[in-house]
């Protein structure tokens, strides 16, 4: 566990098979815990372990240090699956916005919230036999990493229920909390003004582009939260849900909104090269990741296939269906 403003303490879960988490404490009479990581006992363990020191540190300097409440930033299995653990363990009140509540209620209700919709599907054409075999097998894979690597655990009632856009006081001191969808569409983030601290869960990360896929994501959405932090007063500090914290919250934020706009372009201009005949985002992703290994191919396909969501809906790209496969091409821009 570190410091890493006054009073506010990062404890990172370390991870095998898996990124690693952050889980932080904004410690006081008052305090809470923002986001509550994996649910398996090895990491609850270890958090738990690091929590003890923070409050070791406080009883040594005979300050009071109380946790009352634990919040999370998004319905994402690597950020909620503590809740229930640590909220027992430490004897905390669970809040929880609506969008959060009602995602995380069951494995129903978490597992449609990951349901590819038709548009999505339509992408994926091909329906071999060998293709929905795949799938089936993926599902369950996926759902073994969630209990065994994740620890995932469910809640069916929070202790309370919080506005997305609201107040929220801590140790006596006001915060604001307001929706930040884009990575994922439950996403909240939590600021205080007079501190310049933000916590930023998964939409702004250290050194890498977050993860942007369908069904969850939109980009559009997302743009508009980099936007609203670039706009936060006197934002100084940010606090991701993974690696390390960003102490120069301008350039990282006009960084992601440039890498965005490349990530764009490169997209039109290789449909504008390929006009005649059109690509299947399976093309557009071999082109432009030539040489990656099979997982960032899969990774990137995400944010292609939501980049050509965007621009589709913006009408500067059409589809055609030609042998089965959605191909991808430029509007004829009537003007020129
Ligand atoms: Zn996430």
């Amino acid at each position: 566990m570190k410091q890493v403003y006054h009073g506010i303490f990062l404890i990172e879960e370390k991870g095998i098979f898996r990124p690693s988490d952050n889980i932080f404490i904004i410690a006081g009479k008052d305090g809470i815990i923002f986001d509550a990581g994996y649910g398996n006992k090895r990491s609850v363990r270890q958090f738990l372990k690091k929590y003890k020191l923070i409050e070791n540190h406080y009883k040594k300097q005979k300050i009071k240090f109380r946790i009352t409440r634990i919040i999370v930033s998004h319905a994402h299995s690597d950020h909620f699956s503590g809740l229930n653990e640590i909220s027992n363990a430490l004897g905390l009140k669970i809040i929880l916005t609506k969008n959060i509540a009602d995602k995380i209620r069951d494995k129903i209700s978490f597992n449609k919230s990951f349901q590819v919709n038709d548009y999505e599907d339509n992408l994926r054409l091909n329906k071999s036999v060998i293709r929905r075999i795949w799938r089936i097998l993926r599902n369950w894979g996926e759902q073994t990493v969630y209990k065994r690597i994740f620890g995932i655990s469910y809640l069916n009632k929070p202790d309370e229920i919080i506005e997305e856009n609201s107040v929220i006081w801590i140790n006596g001191e006001e915060w604001s909390i307001f929706a930040s969808p884009g990575h994922s569409p439950d996403h909240i983030s939590l600021y205080n003004e007079e501190k310049g601290v933000l916590f930023s869960g998964d939409n702004v990360l250290n050194m890498r582009s977050t993860w942007l896929g369908p069904p969850e994501s939109n980009i559009d959405e997302y743009l508009a939260t980099i936007q609203r932090f670039q706009k936060l007063p006197k934002l100084e500090l940010i606090l991701p849900a993974h690696g390390d914290i960003i102490e120069n919250p301008k350039d990282t934020l006009t960084a992601i909104l440039e890498r965005m706009k490349e990530r764009e372009d490169q997209i039109i201009n290789m449909l504008k090269r390929h006009s005649e005949d059109g690509l299947s985002p399976e093309q557009l992703t071999k082109i432009i990741y030539p040489k990656e290994r099979k997982f960032i191919r899969i990774i990137a396909r995400d944010w292609i296939v939501l980049t050509l969501k965007k621009l589709e809906k913006e009408g500067s790209i059409e589809r055609k269906i030609m042998r089965k496969k959605i191909l991808f091409l430029p509007v004829e821009d009537k003007n020129e």
